[in-house]
């Protein structure tokens, strides 16, 4: 029960999904189209690393106790969410995430439901 569904939502309204590891709270980086797909492979995900330039500043939610966003790093192309490795409230911006990626975007914090997660919210 300690973990939760993720979402990244990136610069164009994409939204991709991913499992969030509340228990040691940490993003299990790998991202899917739907909470169906995050679901299918509940507990047994791989962390993922970008590979490719492409990465882009997106926001990042999860729906772990009252819920919590924060801008990060992620790459719809490789599917992956960096910098995420450990809690975000532990995140010092500027250090290397756990992959040696470097943190490029200012840690803001806000807690709550953002809007955009709402029309999605329904079954999981
Ligand atoms: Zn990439």
């Amino acid at each position: 029960m300690s973990h939760a569904m993720g979402a990244v939502r990136f610069p164009d309204g994409l939204i991709l999904y991913y499992e969030y590891d509340g228990t040691s709270d940490f993003v299990i980086s790998c991202l899917h189209d739907s909470k169906a797909e995050v679901s299918a492979e509940w507990r047994k995900h791989s962390p993922r690393v970008c590979t490719c330039p492409k990465m882009e500043t997106v926001e990042i939610y999860a729906d772990y106790g009252n819920g919590f966003s924060w801008v990060g790093l992620a790459c719809r192309i490789c599917r992956a969410v960096a910098g995420c490795s450990r809690h975000p409230f532990e995140i010092e911006w500027g250090e290397p995430d756990d992959f040696g990626l470097p943190r490029e975007t200012p840690r803001e914090l806000y807690n709550g439901i953002p809007d955009w997660w709402y029309p999605k919210r329904a079954k999981y």
